[in-house]
């Protein structure tokens, strides 16, 4: 299977003029699936002249007009989610049943993003003095940017687009060049719908693009979700250019056990976290954190019991829990951690860069490591594939400074039967999505969404109400009518 790839704006598919193409490549079998193309700045700058045209007549649309296309898109999706999980498969290397959540997630914010008429309603009140009326609307604000990662091919963009057109903006969206095939395929959806011309557009590449688009004079915001490093010049660059700027960053999440937990199914779902996705999931847990002797013992025993039921394999196959990494160079980049937190001192209980039954694609088999502590890199940095790292502390306060030490503060999961335990740990921790008894906290589409600290660069978390926030302006109007009254000093007694 070959693709090649278009840009689309002004409601067209559109080749690009720029030869330069990068390889996408099925991770699991190591075949080139697509070249993707590297658009320009010439590229960019007709996407963002298309976007602003349509924004002068899409942000006096009625916002009861403008979710209209997105009921027609959500069927669509509906309609085609078998084809679009098997494209997320093909280009990131997901099992089926992984990506058809990663698509059921996004589907979710189109139908969330339809309640916006409720949704950017503003405020009002009379008489805020003799005469005088109050009220503010939400206004839209412009063109806004989304410049998104390989990890989940259909749900990240979701997570802004459907939100910024139904509150009045138009949108260009950069996919992931690693992961470009699920947003052309659910662009040609978004062709079908009844968008008008020029409100969602696409433009295809890497980092030449994400500064055209983060510097442009034009676009009023971006939306950035990748690795840390990234995010902080994306915030930088936007900012510079005074823009709105959310930038999701990278994550390093640990999750805690106590012995009072039902280790059963807690240790269940703390291996699901680790190992799902192959562990490239910004909710992944990596540190697997016991209190106390009796409580590590257990969770030890319990997950190298869970790791015997992974099934390495290509996702295609419906028996597969643990598919391929994402490229060469991120399986290579893995197998040095592993060894980093050997050479610094921690203990393989089980490596997974040996046998390895797959001849061709990036397969790493689950791997555990103990004997985790603080002064290794490896309790802090971030490893986007499928290890597990089990850490022994005294108390919950010690588990909680570990964890408020961290750079990152994504997600952090306590598993407990105890209330007031839970009521602490949730009082005391720094990340700002948290999971009881949950391996995989992630606000649904009608909650916000975000983490803090390196994990998050700016003020306004992403979708659910919170979107309505960044995709607008408040503005107030004061309204006096003189038949309604002559307008009174509000407090009377400075007037005397
Ligand atoms: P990445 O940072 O490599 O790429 C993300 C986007 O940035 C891509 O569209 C890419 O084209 C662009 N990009 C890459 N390098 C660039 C550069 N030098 N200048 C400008 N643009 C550049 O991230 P990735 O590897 O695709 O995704 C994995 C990372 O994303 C992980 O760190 C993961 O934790 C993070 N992530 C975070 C969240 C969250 O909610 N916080 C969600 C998903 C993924």
């Amino acid at each position: 299977m070959e693709n090649s790839l278009k840009n689309y704006w002004g409601k067209q598919f559109i080749e690009t003029k720029n030869l330069a193409t990068q390889e996408v490549i099925n991770p699991a079998t190591e075949e080139v699936i697509a070249h993707v193309p590297l658009s320009t700045n010439d590229e960019v700058n007709l996407a963002v002249k298309t976007a602003k045209e349509a924004f002068t007549s899409w942000k006096n649309t009625p916002t009861i007009d403008r979710i209209q296309p997105l009921f027609e898109l959500k069927a669509k999706l509906e309609q085609n989610a078998h084809e679009i999980s098997k494209i997320i498969v093909a280009e990131n290397g997901k099992t089926m049943k992984e990506a058809q959540g990663d698509l059921l997630r996004g589907i979710q914010m189109v139908e969330v993003a339809t309640s916006m008429p409720t949704l950017i309603m503003g405020d009002c009140q009379n008489q805020i003095a003799k005469g005088i009326d109050s009220n503010f609307y939400h206004r839209s604000l412009g063109v806004f940017a989304g410049i998104t990662p390989f990890n989940f091919p259909a749900m990240v963009p979701f997570w802004f687009w459907p939100f910024a057109v139904a509150s009045g903006n138009s949108y260009i969206l950069k996919p992931s060049e690693r992961v470009p095939l699920t947003s052309q395929y659910i662009f040609e959806l978004i062709d079908q719908c009844d968008f008008p011309k020029g409100v969602i557009n696409m433009v295809h590449g890497g980092k030449d693009v994400v500064e055209s688009l983060c510097q442009h004079p034009d676009i009023a915001g971006v939306n950035f979700v990748g690795s840390t490093p990234v995010a902080k010049l994306v915030y930088d660059m936007a900012h510079k250019g005074y823009k709105r700027v959310q930038a999701l960053g990278g994550a390093k999440n640990y999750m805690v056990i106590t012995a009072d937990a039902d280790f059963n199914q807690s240790v269940k779902a703390m291996v699901d976290s680790c190992y799902g996705c192959a562990g490239e999931r910004c909710l992944a847990g990596s540190v697997l954190v016991a209190v106390g002797d009796q409580a590590y013992t257990k969770l030890k025993e319990r997950v190298l019991e869970e790791i015997g039921k992974v099934k390495v394999g290509n996702g295609i196959d419906p028996n597969t829990t643990l598919g391929p990494v994402i490229s060469s160079q991120a399986k290579e980049r893995i197998i040095q951690d592993i060894q980093k937190a050997v050479d610094e001192g921690a203990t393989l209980l089980i490596d997974g860069r040996k046998n390895i039954q797959q001849d061709k694609g990036y397969f790493l088999n689950p791997t555990v490591i103990e004997n985790v502590t603080m002064g290794m890199e490896f309790a802090h940095k971030e490893i986007f594939g499928p290890v597990i790292g089990l850490m022994k502390v005294d108390s919950l306060d010690e588990a909680i400074k570990n964890i408020n030490s961290l750079e990152y503060a994504n997600t952090t999961s306590l598993f407990t039967n105890n209330g007031s335990t839970m009521q602490k740990f949730v009082n005391e921790i720094d990340p700002s999505m948290v999971g009881i008894n949950l391996g995989v906290p992630a606000p649904m589409a009608f909650f916000s969404f975000g983490g803090s600290k390196a994990s998050f660069f700016g003020d306004i978390k992403a979708h659910g109400p919170s979107s309505v926030e960044f995709f607008t302006q408040r503005q107030s109007i004061m309204t006096r009518w003189y038949s309604a009254g002559k307008e009174e000093i509000i407090n009377p007694q400075w007037g005397k």
